[in-house]
């Protein structure tokens, strides 16, 4: 009775019950966090391209629907189909000579046997590309005889270690550090910590985990977000989309392709964990303008991931190189994590990187420990448990064979022989221009001319048996210059020449390069379409 009086006389007092203003307020509340995260969003995108994002995703989602019309589906699955075709023709071995190893054999075989089927193996595969050939970009970054021999000398000797354990494989833990302690000297932060990681990828996902937790234990932020250049590593995406994290993409200025800074700094908000700068990026090698980054990050108080997992031997060693470089380590105010990949121009054996932190503080946001396990206390610093040593050890062991006379030494014929490229280009190819001005070891090349699609032109140069990579936002070419590719770059200069000349004259639209990223761009659905191509490529790799 009591309640019921005293509600009526607060509805007198205020013309509705507490339990309505409640409401209000819950509603006012949401509509004002609802607000923010659209105001915050347009912010980070523009108005503009806000409307035009809209836009494309309807006309994507009527396409879509347009493409589950029986007849569009058919004709979708047609397409598709054609393409397992080719895709399988080309990575499957077949023909009667080929055996196929679907079961344990019952018995185990000898050693002898193996080499020889692994022989038989390698080749059932007559079109495969050599890479001692020195015309893949990227991929082997060494392949001298006498650094393989090291690094095998030392993988075999380690081969049962493992760090998860270090009281059993003690110096597989000091090789560890070591590894890690080298970087961070060539980093310029020797106090600073870190860990090695199977690649490039992990210590990237391992950066982004990182600033997540951090930011949640320091700044109370549960919606975590993070600010990419748009030629940052899709590991960064990868990373987000694993950890649940809004990602606010920002584009390069075209002409200096650095990521456009005031952007960055309006896509900042009060979610913002993390930015990232990339010296050097893997899309066309060039550097963003890391100080100002670093400005940013130290104002907001938030991290600033440079990503070195392609500059990794080369950026540390160019100013000693003689080369003009801009500042892009932990001397850099703001900069709290780099990535390196030693198994890039480190010459390590692949499957090693190593993530740096600006303090040891920073680094325990990486690690996961649980105490409460029925296995045991669990503490491991990445993201595998159990790990190679093998590959421990083969990474020192290259680091101490090669020093720093071997890297600054390959650094000066690597960067050298990318200059060559990049001025052959500019001075002798007018209907090709170089993307922005790559410091390092990438030069990327899209076209001048309207005639020429620089897709068509990387084509033309695998048919030269070239391996290059082909890139999007703009359709373009680029070749990461190793110690193999050095000895060919005027081989490749004359063929670039005649792969422009074909490319004038060719029928459009036949190789990979034009096929994935031509596609990619000319219709809407078109990456959704070439995303279910890239699905039955991965299908494909485990067709036995
Ligand atoms: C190669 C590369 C990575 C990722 O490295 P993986 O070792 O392939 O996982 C990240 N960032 C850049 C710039 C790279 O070139």
């Amino acid at each position: 009775m009591d309640a019921v009086l005293s509600s009526t006389r607060l509805r007198a007092l205020y013309g509705s019950s507490p339990l309505e203003h409640i409401k209000t307020l819950v509603i006012a509340y949401l509509l004002l966090k609802q607000t923010l995260q659209v105001y915050r969003h347009l912010r980070a995108r523009g108005v503009i391209q806000s409307v035009q994002d809209a836009c494309k995703w309807a006309v994507q989602e009527v396409m879509l629907l347009a493409l589950r019309l029986p007849a569009a589906r058919r004709k979708v699955d047609t397409e598709l189909g054609k393409a397992r075709i080719q895709i399988e023709s080309k990575m499957i071995a077949q023909g009667p000579g080929v055996t196929r190893h679907l079961a344990l054999p019952e018995n185990g075989k000898t050693p002898d046997w193996i080499l020889h089927e692994m022989e038989k193996m390698d080749a059932e595969f007559d079109n495969h590309s050599d890479w001692r050939d020195g015309k893949i970009s990227g991929a082997v970054y060494h392949g001298g005889e006498d650094l393989m021999k090291v690094i095998m000398a030392a993988m075999e000797r380690y081969s049962v270690s493992n760090p998860l354990h270090p009281d059993v494989f003690p110096s597989v833990r000091k090789m560890e550090a070591e590894i890690v302690a080298m970087c961070l000297k060539m980093y310029n932060n020797p106090n600073g910590a870190g860990a090695t990681t199977s690649g490039g990828t992990e210590s990237i996902v391992l950066a982004v985990k990182t600033y997540r937790e951090w930011a949640r234990a320091v700044k109370g932020i549960t919606k975590p977000e993070m600010v990419i250049p748009e030629t940052a590593h899709v590991a960064f995406d990868k990373g987000a989309a694993y950890f649940g994290i809004k990602t606010h993409t920002i584009p390069v200025d075209p002409i200096t392709r650095q990521v456009n800074i005031k952007r960055v700094a309006r896509a900042i908000n009060a979610n913002t964990i993390m930015i990232v700068g990339s010296a050097v990026n893997f899309p066309d090698g060039c550097q963003d303008d890391i100080v100002s980054l670093g400005q940013l990050a130290t104002k907001h108080k938030i991290g600033l991931h440079v990503d070195c997992c392609l500059g990794s031997f080369i950026m540390p060693f160019l100013e000693e190189a003689g080369f003009p470089v801009k500042p892009f380590d932990f001397r850099v105010q703001g900069v709290t994590s780099i990535s390196c990949d030693t198994h890039k121009y480190g010459f390590a054996p692949k499957g090693n990187s190593v993530i740096m932190y600006r303090n040891p503080e920073l680094r325990r946001h990486q690690y996961y420990i649980n105490p409460d396990w029925v296995g045991g206390l669990y503490a491991s610093p990445t993201i595998a448990g159990s790990r190679p040593g093998a590959i421990l050890a083969g990474t020192w062991a290259a680091l101490q064979y090669m020093g720093h006379s071997g890297y600054l030494e390959s650094c000066k014929s690597i960067v050298s022989a990318a200059r060559r490229i990049a001025h052959g280009i500019t001075e002798e190819i007018p209907e090709l221009y170089v993307l922005g001005n790559p410091p390092a070891s990438v030069v990327a090349f899209g076209s001048n001319s309207a005639d020429i699609s620089a897709l068509e032109v990387g084509d033309a140069m695998s048919r030269k048996g070239w391996h290059l990579n082909g890139l999007s936002r703009p359709g373009a070419v680029h070749i990461a210059v190793t110690r193999l590719t050095v000895p060919h770059v005027d081989e490749f200069i004359a063929d670039l020449k005649d792969s422009v000349r074909e490319a004038r004259f060719a029928p459009p639209g036949k190789g990979t390069m034009m096929t994935l990223y031509g596609l990619g761009s000319s219709s809407p659905v078109g990456p959704r379409l070439v995303g279910r191509v890239a699905e039955m490529f991965l299908d494909t790799l485990y067709k036995a």
